[in-house]
């Protein structure tokens, strides 16, 4: 589990103990901090004291004193009253992932990425992945796409840590600086939890004004918001669009079939040669990624029908390109 001495002594509250909240009690007591940990329901909350913490509901507590209180990225930080009851006792409401950046400064040698975007977000963490792997780099992914990353074993030295990062995990981190930071497309999302679209694009834009100067920003730049957002980045910047990707090579890429995977490939291809991979590598990577589950996955073939999952298509910018990979043929419908 990845543990810092930084946290030592000082009392963080953990509010919403499912995997990654537990993970994040788990690695905040090993590390000698003291953490008040609350879940409405009991069986988390027993788990969460079979681990070390002390219960209580953290807005029911005087957080005067907290180093932070940790919620999970489900909590809506716009509506949920632990925002205002944290910033009354000036506490910082943060993330698993704004831990694993302050606990960044103890780990061996290593590289950040991180990955956030409206849509390809899980695609494009687990391809740049695997190419590091199968390049026989040392890596691990974590974020959103659902391994709690504190759980994780830290990597040895010259190991690359791959995020996935959502706009909620972002609002989340207030330290998190990627040695190459990323965003795959931007289009209305989660508008439940903003203020509007512009709010939304803020907290992606993030990503980038919490990098320093001598890190990379990489942006997929077909789409006018992204666009935008990578015109305002005054360090290292690669716009790269999906366009950039010859039809030909991606007909060797199996699980990278259609407009929106060009945009993945293009996105971890430039994230990979940044890190220093070269074209055999980055092509054998390509060539053998296999897709996550629910993503565009060959379920099976029935009466001359081939059936595919795509049900991580969550919004209408994710389910028109995943139609678009099968343009259309008058003897395959
Ligand atoms: P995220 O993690 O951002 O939700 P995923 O990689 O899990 O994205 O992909 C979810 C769905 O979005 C896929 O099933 C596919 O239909 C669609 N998708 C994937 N990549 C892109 C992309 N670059 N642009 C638009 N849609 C995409």
């Amino acid at each position: 589990m990845i543990t810092s001495r930084a946290f030592a002594g000082r009392r963080y509250a953990v509010l919403g103990l499912a995997r990654s909240g537990l993970a994040t009690v788990e690695a905040l007591v090993a590390s000698g901090a003291g953490v008040t940990a609350w879940d409405d329901r009991e069986e988390a909350r027993d788990e969460a004291m079979a681990l070390g913490a002390d219960i209580g509901n953290p807005l029911e507590i005087d957080l005067i004193g907290f180093a932070g209180v940790v919620v999970s990225p489900g909590v809506p930080l716009n509506r949920h009253p632990i925002a205002a009851h944290a910033r009354e006792a000036h506490v910082p409401v943060i993330g698993d992932v704004e831990l694993f950046a302050e606990a960044q400064g103890q780990l061996p040698p290593h590289k950040l990425v991180g990955i956030t975007g409206t849509n390809g977000k899980s695609t494009v963490t687990a391809l740049v992945t695997h190419m590091l792997e199968s390049a026989g780099v040392p890596t691990l992914m974590g974020g959103n796409i659902g391994l709690p990353i504190l759980s994780r074993e830290p990597l040895p030295e010259g190991g690359v840590y791959v995020l996935e990062l959502s706009s909620y995990q972002l609002d989340l981190s207030h330290s998190l600086a990627c040695d190459i930071a990323l965003l795959t497309n931007l289009s209305p999302d989660h508008l439940d939890r903003y203020d509007g679209f512009a709010g939304y694009t803020a907290s992606k834009a993030r990503l980038f004004s919490l990098q320093h100067r001598d890190q990379v920003a990489i942006v997929a730049v077909d789409d006018d918001p992204s666009k935008m957002i990578a015109s305002r980045i005054n360090h290292r910047l690669h716009r790269v669009s999906a366009k950039d990707v010859d039809p030909v090579d991606q007909a060797r890429w199996p699980a990278l079939q259609g407009p929106h995977n060009a945009q993945n490939a293009v996105c971890a291809i430039a994230v990979c040669r940044v890190l220093g991979l070269n074209d055999e590598q980055i092509e054998r990577g390509l060539a053998t990624y296999k897709s996550l589950p629910h993503r565009m996955e060959l379920v099976g073939e029935a009466d001359g029908v081939r059936w595919f999952n795509d049900s991580k298509a969550t919004n209408a910018a994710s389910a028109a390109p995943a139609l678009a990979a099968f343009p259309p043929a008058p003897d395959q419908r």
